[in-house]
């Protein structure tokens, strides 16, 4: 091989190469290239936008096209956010939003649901729906980040999902799945088995430290598990960058460690008495402290996982 070629391949190696990260500046993009349409298979897409807050990192969107319309996994969180997905989409195809699935019931992918036609179809599971309903009724009302749209609340004819559906739209089969508790206790996915696509919502963050406000942390390895064992080609998370089929089959194995990783650190103190306070101050979480959140959500995790040793999640 002549030195130009050895050159040329080593660049190429360098650019199939990307950093594993969250942060969209160490994997090289700038902030222009946001928000940004990504095609992962002939008919589906991910739409990535920043999540509000001052770590920069990308709210994950799915979409499916189809001959008869287009469903839509999670949105943004806030009204002008999901328009540019909604506009995105738009781009693509004429076809009008059929169905919007509701994986994640948190404001970040919700608060901008104003923003979707009327008339589309919700998909939700339950324990979700429970929670946006208590939301809409003003009890323990959080507003989204980013500034949820109070205007937009859940049609009564949402339909729901506890386990499993599968829908045809156009000739594509579409399963909603929920694989068990994980980050919001409602969590779905929506998973594509002709192309054998898997959207995992929050249950999967791509190289950002396991967020644990309202989650279930001995139910979501579980869920973890569950998508690992279907072996789809390609895992979208609901936060992080959509990979390509191999590298994403390594980050969700990425995630798993991590969130295992941190619930036995949390563990490890309880055992050892260490009050929860005291508890924060010395979690050591190795390799995980350079994730992007690491700081404000490791002190949520040691909460959360105390709770669940102290018996106070249900
Ligand atoms: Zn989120």
């Amino acid at each position: 091989m002549g030195d130009v070629t050895r050159i040329a391949a080593l660049a190429t190696l360098l650019i199939a190469a990307q950093v594993r990260t969250a942060d969209p500046i160490k994997r090289g993009l700038k902030e222009s290239d946001f928000p940004r349409t990504i095609k992962v298979a002939d008919n589906v897409y991910t739409y990535e936008d920043f999540h509000a807050g001052d770590e920069q990192f990308t709210t994950t969107d799915m979409f499916v096209v189809t001959d008869q319309g287009v469903l839509v996994a999670d949105g943004q969180g806030d009204p002008a956010a999901s328009k540019g997905l909604v506009d995105a989409i738009a781009r693509i195809t004429s076809k009008p939003i059929k169905y919007v699935v509701i994986c994640s019931d948190h404001g970040d992918h919700t608060g901008g649901n104003a923003s979707f036609p009327s008339g589309v179809s919700y998909i939700i599971h339950p324990t979700s729906k429970a929670i946006l309903d208590r939301q809409a009724a003003g009890q323990n009302g959080r507003a989204g980040r980013g500034g949820r749209d109070p205007s937009w609340t859940l049609p009564a004819d949402a339909q729901l999902v506890s386990d499993k559906k599968t829908l045809t739209l156009g000739r594509e089969p579409i399963e909603i799945l929920f694989l068990g508790r994980a980050h919001t206790g409602g969590d779905l996915s929506v998973y594509l088995p002709r192309q054998k696509i898997l959207f995992m919502s929050e249950i999967f963050l791509n190289r950002v430290f396991p967020a644990m406000r309202s989650a279930y942390p001995a139910d979501w390895p579980g869920a973890l598990a569950k998508a690992e064992t279907m072996n789809a080609n390609i895992y979208i998370p609901g936060h992080g960058f959509t990979e390509k089929g191999e590298v994403s089959k390594e980050e969700l194995r990425a995630y798993h460690k991590a969130l295992d990783a941190v619930i036995a650190e949390a563990t490890r103190l309880h055992k050892a008495g260490v009050p929860v306070d005291e508890a924060i101050k010395q979690a050591n979480w190795g390799e995980y402290a350079s994730w992007t959140l690491a700081k404000s959500q490791g002190p949520i995790a040691i909460r959360k996982v105390y709770e669940q040793l102290d018996g106070k999640i249900q």
